[in-house]
């Protein structure tokens, strides 16, 4: 008799990594070489890779942005598998997570400003934890301007997972800010709880990403806990700085990967990542049999055990 449970065990789980960029603006040199990190890491494990874009900020979002990203991809080579998720179209699934959350009590109206947790060390020191929430808290789009946050309790909870190149990590949350936002004044879900739900909701079983976003994985995986959902393993690569350290961002007008320099740029991201490739020319610079050569010969244990590494070090 075939046993259903053997089968089950036996079959190895597909790996599933994903990009998830927010379209502030257009993909930088560091944001390459996160995306080139997760797109190779799945890649190499015979995965699929996503693209999620994160579009919950039309305030900070220029027009075109998503649209500038996914070009730049495409001319990267650097392609996903299946339709590119716009986090704008899954407002529903947040709420309805948002309302089990409340149901558990473990949400909260907050009326504390950014000031306010600012000058308590960036610590929320619990002030409004007594209040409740009504049916009408969980309404979206919210019906009062400017509205209340929601925050979700966090207690004692000490969260610890493995990181595949960093090693074993252990926070306490109440030491680390606190009850968190997951819901923001004006309505919209904060990033926590959305990259939590579609992480869940794409089956994504390996997020790799900015070592820029490692605090921010406690509070995915206390998320994760409180829901239900299943957790992936968490990779953090360096970010990359300029030559006085400061990460390269979109906030700091990092420039915008060049198309036509795709081959260079990919060249030089992988060598930031700590991988060996032969001389340029054995590519004819071409993107795509570099990509092929990458995915042949990607070593995650190379990558830099560095939370930073600058543009010029290699
Ligand atoms: N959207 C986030 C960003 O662009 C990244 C989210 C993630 O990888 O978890 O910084």
């Amino acid at each position: 008799m075939v046993n259903d449970h053997l089968i089950t065990t036996q079959k190895t789980k597909q790996y599933i990594g994903r990009f998830a960029p927010s379209p502030s603006g257009p993909l930088h040199f560091g944001s390459l070489v996160a995306a080139l990190a997760s797109y190779l890491d799945a890649k190499a494990n015979n995965g699929q890779w996503l693209l999620r874009i994160e579009d919950l900020d039309p305030p900070r979002e220029p027009v075109g942005a998503a649209d500038n990203i996914i070009h730049q991809l495409e001319s990267l080579g650097l392609l996903w598998d299946g339709e590119v998720l716009f986090q704008s179209k899954r407002i529903e699934a947040y709420y309805s997570a948002l309302t089990e959350l409340a149901t558990e009590g473990l949400c909260f109206r907050c009326f504390c400003s950014r000031q306010d947790v600012r000058a308590t060390k960036n610590k929320y020191n619990g002030k409004c934890r007594a209040n409740g929430l009504s049916a009408r808290d969980l309404q979206y789009p919210i019906n009062e301007y400017p509205g209340t946050s929601i925050r979700i309790r966090t207690d004692s909870k000490t969260v610890s997972f493995e990181d595949t190149i960093l090693g074993s990590f252990r926070s306490q949350l109440s030491e680390s800010g606190g009850d968190f936002v997951i819901r923001r004044k004006d309505g919209m879900v904060a990033y926590q709880l959305a990259v939590v739900i579609d992480d869940a909701w794409q089956g994504v079983t390996n997020v790799v990403r900015g070592v820029d976003l490692l605090s921010s994985t406690p509070k995915q995986r206390y998320l994760q806990t409180v829901l239900g959902l299943a957790q992936p393993t968490y990779t953090h690569t360096p970010v990359v700085t300029d030559t006085n350290g400061t990460k390269l961002s979109k906030q700091t007008f990092a420039c915008a990967i060049d198309p036509a320099e795709a081959f260079p740029l990919l060249f030089r991201a992988l060598t930031m990542l700590g991988q060996s490739p032969p001389k340029q020319r054995v590519f004819s610079r071409s993107p795509r049999s570099l990509l092929r050569w990458a995915i042949d010969h990607w070593e995650l244990q190379s990558v830099p055990k560095l939370a930073k590494i600058a543009v010029d070090s290699t």
